[in-house]
């Protein structure tokens, strides 16, 4: 019965941005720190105290609308979005309703093209903290901290389709700077709006909305289970009503929150203390020209410039940390595909999909990669060059002189060395000769421990297979 009904699914994301100040005071925009330690006159709302706007969180949200391929406004303006709340001080929020700052974007997520409503700028509210000795309690320290609201079009279907928005708009966002996304600590978060319709109508059902959500896999379970919830409920003669609900990841459902306001609710006017404001060709296009690549580019270059495999570009290119650390060690060596082997297989290691930390300087890694792409060292030793500049932060460059580890080539001192473990291993030798093909690889490594392990394998093969 499900199948003959689907969902469209509209998300809107907030993004802290990564500003020194709040947005209309010179409070820092720190997270954390005592409760109510970070605030003052303008972000309390006191009588008297006056808004100015913060131009670099224009800047950061520009580059957001572009690094989404939105319309920047050529005129803009806040409104006052008017609630009570007691995380709200000032009784209003201080956002943009009519004319936001960016338009009409988009995401291709390769199944279809996810469209991008709109790109608003506001502040953040305060945070209750639940006590269970002294009941609820208000920290104010998180208001007036810049946000941008990105809102999409209702194209979304399923849960899988949310999943891929939201990790490309994560990323380029992190790409372009706008902010660092960490879901931890609440720098991004998703509202789902969800309503559901049978199949081929066009439309609309009645909607809920799931507030606040805090991971991507929270955003997929919710989806499913809100999508089964509401068809259940028009199955069995019910109707959707509008409401805010949140997501209970204990349970794995959505729970009513309250009934929802409507836009008129709000009654938005004018924000009186700060003028509209013009938004020039020239600064939107001078943003432009610095906006650093984004992840489909670099995947691009990384595959058709330095020869990567594609599987491997994306891995980069998903950690924006280790994308960064690899195009500076990749200034730094030709033998690029060498580095990025290494920095997969030996260093990347248990990092999550957030992070990457590395204790190798870039150079350090690029030396390696220069000394094993130049055959001055064989595979092995090249591992163990890295392991050992990790461990006593000497460059791989000292480490093979002083260690006497550079690869051996020299034909003449390894047919010798062949020779003499031919000598020691007749056995060997016969059970090569009966077909036996492990035989070998045992006098190929016999050789290589001879040598340390600093023989070159190809060419040990090759004399073999020639005597
Ligand atoms: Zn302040
Ligand atoms: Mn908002």
């Amino acid at each position: 019965m499900i199948d003959t009904y689907e969902a469209v699914i509209g998300i809107e994301v907030h993004v802290e941005l990564a500003t020194r100040a709040k947005i209309f005071c010179a409070c820092e925009n720190t997270a954390g720190g005592a409760p109510n330690s970070n605030i003052c006159p303008v972000c309390m709302g006191l009588p008297g105290s006056m808004p100015v706007f913060n131009g670099r969180v224009l800047e950061l949200a520009v580059r957001a609308g572009l690094s989404l391929d939105c319309k920047i406004a050529k005129k803009t303006r806040f409104d006052r979005k008017n609630y009570f709340y007691p995380d709200l001080p000032k009784g209003y929020q201080i956002s943009q309703n009519e004319y936001p700052i960016c338009r009409d974007g988009y995401i291709d997520i390769g199944e279809k093209v996810i469209g991008i409503e709109r790109i608003h700028m506001e502040e953040d509210a305060g945070k209750l903290i639940h006590d269970a000795e002294r009941g609820t309690l208000v920290d104010y320290n998180r208001c007036g901290v810049p946000l941008i609201e990105i809102v999409s079009a209702p194209d979304i279907r399923t849960p899988e389709q949310a999943r891929a928005y939201l990790t490309e708009l994560r990323l380029r966002l992190i790409y372009a700077g706008v902010s660092e996304c960490k879901m931890q600590l609440g720098q991004l978060r998703c509202d789902v709006n969800l309503s559901v319709r049978k199949k081929g109508q066009t439309a609309l059902g009645v909607r809920t909305e799931i507030k606040n959500i805090n991971s991507f896999a929270f955003v997929a379970k919710a989806i499913e289970y809100e999508f089964a919830r509401q068809v259940g409920v028009l199955e069995s003669g019910g109707k959707i009503a509008s409401e805010t609900r949140r997501y209970d990841a204990d349970s794995g459902k959505t729970v009513l929150m309250r009934t929802k306001e409507s836009a008129a609710d709000y009654r938005f006017f004018p924000e009186p203390d700060l003028l509209p404001f013009g938004v020039s060709e020239e600064y939107v296009e001078q943003i432009r020209a610095n906006l650093p690549q984004m992840p489909a580019s670099r995947i691009k270059k990384y595959v058709d410039g330095y020869g990567l495999r594609e599987e491997d570009a994306r891995i980069i290119v998903e950690r924006a940390a280790l994308a960064r650390y690899f195009d500076s060690v990749s200034a730094l060596t030709e033998y690029k595909r060498v580095a990025a082997n290494l920095l997969i297989s030996e260093l990347l290691g248990e990092s999550a999909t957030d992070s990457f930390e590395c204790a190798l300087p870039p150079e350090h890694l690029a030396q390696i990669s220069t000394l094993y792409g130049e055959q001055t060292v064989n595979s092995s030793t090249a591992k163990k060059v890295l392991f050992m500049s990790g461990q006593t932060g000497e460059s791989p460059e000292k480490i093979v002189r002083e260690h006497g580890l550079a690869q051996i080539s020299d034909r003449e001192y390894l047919r010798g060395v062949l020779q003499q473990v031919m000598a020691d291993n007749p056995k060997l030798i016969d059970d090569y000769r009966a077909g036996k093909a492990a035989a070998k690889k045992a006098i190929i490594g016999k050789a290589m421990a001879l040598t340390s392990g600093k023989a070159n394998p190809l060419v040990l093969n090759e004399i073999f297979e020639n005597a």
